[in-house]
């Protein structure tokens, strides 16, 4: 066994790791903070992989709507996270985004790198589609994750009220039923999506930022 002093870089698997599950609904800043936390573990010497799926850029990217980006591995459904990462030589940390929409046995995978490898795993993403009903991806995180953050960047609702739910529109009009994921906010795409407060995701106002009905 390597002896180590006080100094010495700590090893990993001799502390406990964590999966660390941060949540809001669109334009909280998660991507923006994936990318910030990124950094931070970079500029300390850590290796880490960034992963996303369905990303607004439509790539294998990480970006943000104040303009940050980078390169990322895009999730597909069959990819098995434990191969991902143990193909890698030494990786101390993963940035998940949009981890809402990685399968359920994909977030059992990174609680498996936590417990068997000993990796920090920082997911990030919605809580509920636009029905307000919890993605699987992000229900199985809840459960277990050990530690799960609102995002306290405050979204607002046009009519001021604290924005929590996603709306999805089509053709103007608030969709209550569909597909839980549409990827919207494209320039080919009829559909988009607007933050609302439980009252207006209610009653399906979108106020005057909505298209007009
Ligand atoms: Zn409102």
């Amino acid at each position: 066994m390597t002896e180590l002093s006080a100094l010495s870089a700590v090893p990993s698997g001799a502390r406990n790791a964590v999966l660390k599950f941060y949540f809001g609904p669109m334009d909280c800043g998660k991507s923006t903070l994936a990318l910030q936390m990124n950094y931070n573990h970079g500029r300390q010497g850590r290796r880490g992989l960034v992963l996303t799926k369905h990303d607004r850029s439509g790539g294998p990217k990480v970006t943000s709507r104040i303009g940050l980006g980078l390169e990322a591995i895009e999730v597909e459904d069959s990819l098995d996270l434990v191969r991902l990462v143990t193909s890698h030589e030494r990786i101390d940390y993963l940035i998940c985004d949009e981890a809402c929409f990685y399968t359920v046995e994909q977030i059992e995978q990174l609680a498996d790198l936590v417990d068997e490898h000993g990796i920090d795993v920082y997911a990030f993403g919605l809580a509920s589609d636009f029905r307000s009903v919890m993605f699987p991806g992000a229900q199985r995180l809840f459960e277990l994750a050990d530690e799960v953050c609102r995002l306290q960047v405050e979204v607002l609702c046009w009519c001021g009220r604290p924005g929590q739910l996603n709306a999805r529109v089509v053709g103007g009009v608030l969709a209550r039923t569909g597909e839980q994921v549409v990827i919207g906010d494209t320039d080919a795409s009829p559909v988009r999506y607007q933050v609302l407060c439980r009252r207006h995701h209610r009653s399906g106002q979108l106020g005057e930022g909505g298209d007009p009905a």
